[in-house]
């Protein structure tokens, strides 16, 4: 019987590990997204590596969609940042 929630147990680190990895590379892949997209020329057709919308690039800096109200800068800052701040945190110690 014990042996019953042992395995609760692990089906719940299982779980929990899983969606770190699924967060892992969901941050890889917008890195990669991002590093396409500022990479390629100005006058380009790219895709916004976070609503993977195509548009021109018209500065050699712009990464994301001209589209404001979408917030695809910052949503991609938040998503990739959660680790920069664990690392400085650990560098902190
Ligand atoms: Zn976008």
């Amino acid at each position: 019987m014990s042996d019953e929630e042992h395995g609760g147990l692990d089906g719940i680190e299982e779980a929990y590990e899983a969606a770190e990895i699924e967060q892992e590379s969901k941050r890889d892949e917008l890195l990669a997204a991002w590093d396409k997209s500022k990479r390629a020329m100005t006058g380009s057709i790219v895709s916004c590596p976070v609503c993977h919308s195509t548009f021109r690039k018209t500065r050699q800096n712009q990464a994301f969609c001209p589209v404001k109200s979408r917030k695809c800068k910052d949503r991609f800052w938040n998503t990739v940042n959660d680790e920069r701040r664990e690392r400085a945190a650990l560098m902190n110690q």
